[in-house]
């Protein structure tokens, strides 16, 4: 459908805008749509959005996506991995083997979003590719009455009841609300096609660079997706770069000699932004600041979180009076929701970066049944 009018018109409004068509939004716009509302999506990629991640499900995102309906697809389409190692400084690993709930599943960013955007348009949702959203538009109290869509070498004005910010990380949240910028994760990864031996997802430590980890998961079997993550922040971009050069790139030539492949990196939204969502606001996933500031990540909070507004706003409807209700309610729902696994997470992160303690604990692990549970329940937040 066309964008519908210039700047200072009067525009034709649709229930709910969503801007990022990343598993935040397309979850919220997925439910929001199957309630009966008319939703439209602006993403400013073109195509089929894709994004560096390490492609990995844990057992809550598999819940999400089911619920979402599109989990049979992706079962049939990734792999399941069976287990995981850790290993410190090139020892020998200590393996893992969480079952069902504990392991992943690993698929492809494209194929997520591809199936999550075939059942957005089997709802009815309206998406706008290649459509970056530059703005809010805002009524004399503040409220958010819409946005303003990058068109060609201008702008359009789109208006709806209620606009769902699923921006990912960065800085458009905390510019179009005026709120300080947050603390984020940061991670980047490689997609390795060629023969590989990588049976379990392999989590590799390095007594420089804890409590980061570098990842190795095979994706399929000519096919790995190998990264390297600093979710809660410690050393920003800089340290990221860092790993990259002197740690990830070696490991890659050493293990895989003679495979070329481009690092995209990207960053985790770990910390919720500080300042009030204006009444005809939400926001969803790491535009939240939701994802796990330990393992990194953020998929399973990105569909619930879209699936907790859309759920609310199908309950409470519209009005202005349930909207302001709701972006007051929603962000302590949030919080609320997510307290405990942020609290286990930082307190795992301190110790996770003192290497003497880590390599105690695999040494624990690798000896005794009792260790290896304690470590499985934090690794999987169980
Ligand atoms: C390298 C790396 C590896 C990761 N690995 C994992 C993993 O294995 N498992 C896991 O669970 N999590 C992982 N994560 C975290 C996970 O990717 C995120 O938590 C998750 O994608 C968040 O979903 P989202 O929908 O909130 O945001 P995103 O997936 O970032 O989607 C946001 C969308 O909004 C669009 N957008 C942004 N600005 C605008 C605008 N102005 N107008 C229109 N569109 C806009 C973007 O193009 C994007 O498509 C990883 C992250 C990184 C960086």
């Amino acid at each position: 459908m066309p964008l519908a009018t210039q700047p200072g018109s009067k525009s034709t409004g649709t229930d709910v805008i969503v801007v990022g068509a990343g598993p935040s939004g397309l979850a919220t716009a997925i439910q929001l749509a199957r309630s009966g509302m008319s939703v439209c999506v602006f993403e400013r990629q073109p195509g089929i959005p894709d994004r560096p991640c390490g492609d990995a499900h844990t057992g809550a995102s598999r819940r999400a996506l089911s619920a979402l309906g599109v989990l049979d697809g992706l079962m049939a389409a990734g792999s399941m991995s069976p287990g995981y190692s850790v290993c410190l400084d090139g020892a020998h690993p200590v393996e893992f083997h969480p079952g069902l709930e504990g392991n992943c599943l690993l698929v492809p960013r494209p194929i997520l979003s591809r199936a999550l955007v075939d059942a957005a348009v089997s709802a009815g949702v309206e998406i706008h590719s290649g459509r970056g959203v530059t703005g809010l538009v805002r009524g004399p109290g503040g409220e958010v009455s819409g946005v303003r869509v990058r068109i060609g070498g201008g702008e359009l004005v789109r208006s709806a009841r209620l606009t769902v910010l699923a921006v990912g990380a960065g800085l458009c949240t905390s510019a179009w609300l005026g709120a300080a910028t947050v603390r984020l994760g940061w991670a980047a990864r490689c997609i390795l096609d060629g023969p590989h031996d990588v049976r379990l997802l392999e989590f590799h430590l390095h007594p420089d660079f804890l409590p980061g980890y570098l990842w190795v998961f095979p994706l399929a079997p000519g096919r790995v997706n190998i990264g390297v993550g600093f979710p809660n922040g410690t050393g920003g971009p800089r340290l990221l770069r860092r790993a990259m050069d002197d740690w990830l790139a070696p490991y890659v030539r050493r293990r895989f000699p003679g495979v070329r492949a481009a690092l995209r990196s990207g960053a985790i939204g770990i910390e919720p932004p500080p300042c009030q969502w204006p009444p005809g606001i939400l926001l969803v996933g790491d535009a939240a600041g939701v994802a796990d500031p330990f393992t990194g990540e953020g998929i399973s909070m990105a569909l619930e979180t879209g699936m907790l507004v859309a759920q609310r706003v199908a309950q409470h409807g519209l009005s202005k009076g349930a909207l302001t209700a709701m972006s007051e309610s929603i962000p302590s729902l949030m919080r609320e929701r997510y307290r405990q696994r942020r609290r286990v997470a930082a307190s795992f992160s301190r110790l996770a970066s003192i290497p003497g303690l880590v390599r105690f604990s695999l040494c624990a692990a690798r000896l005794s049944p009792a260790g290896l549970h304690v470590i499985n329940r934090l690794m999987t937040q169980r």
